[in-house]
C-alpha cells in the first residue's frame, strides 16, 4: 500500500483511503535506540480535489514500541494525529509533483509524524527514574554467618 492517490479518481468525487503504510515506507529516518516502529502506521483519511489542489484530511497513527527515558522500563505508546489535514497544491511555486496522475501523501505525512514524534519517551510525565536498590540482607547475613560458626563450635563440644 502506498499513499499515491490518482488525481483522475478524484475528478468526480472525492475518495476514503483507510489502510496501513508499511514503516520501510513511511521511512522517518528517526535513529532512536528508545523508540521502536514495528507495526506500520494506519491511516483514515478523506481526500478531495479542490480547483487547484487536493485536500487530505482524517486521522493517523503510530504504535510506538518505547522504552523509557528515565527507568528504561518498556512502555507501548501511540503516536496520534486526529484531525489532521495537508493541503497538497496543484498550481503555483510550492505545487506538488504529479507523476503519472498521481500525487503522494508519504512526504507530508513523514513531516508531521516526525514534527510530533516523542523527543523523549516518558513511561510516565512524572517517572522519577531507576529506583536505588536499598542494601537490605547485610546485617542479616551477618548474623546467619556468625550463628553458623557458633553451630559449628557447638559440635566440636559435642565431640
Ligand atoms: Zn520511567
Amino acid at each position: 500500500m502506498s499513499l499515491k492517490i490518482n488525481l483522475r479518481h478524484l475528478e468526480d468525487h472525492g475518495l476514503h483511503l483507510k489502510g496501513e503504510l508499511p514503516v520501510a515506507e513511511l521511512d522517518l529516518g528517526v535513529n532512536d535506540e528508545l523508540i521502536h516502529l514495528e507495526k506500520p502506521l494506519r491511516y483514515d483519511l478523506s481526500v478531495e480535489l479542490l480547483h487547484d489542489a487536493v485536500l487530505a484530511t482524517g486521522s493517523l497513527a503510530l504504535a510506538l514500541d518505547c522504552e523509557c527515558g528515565r527507568c528504561l522500563k518498556k512502555f507501548k505508546t501511540e503516536l496520534k494525529l486526529t484531525g489532521w489535514a495537508a493541503h497538497l497544491p496543484l498550481e503555483g511555486e510550492e505545487k506538488v509533483p504529479v507523476e503519472n496522475d498521481c500525487v503522494d501523501l508519504t512526504p507530508f505525512v513523514r513531516e508531521d509524524m516526525l514534527l510530533n514524534f516523542p523527543q523523549r519517551p516518558l513511561c510516565k510525565p512524572d517517572c522519577a527514574g531507576l529506583k536505588k536498590k536499598a542494601k537490605a540482607g547485610e546485617t542479616e547475613g551477618r548474623k546467619t554467618a556468625k550463628s553458623a560458626v557458633w553451630s559449628e563450635l557447638d559440635k566440636l563440644k559435642l565431640k
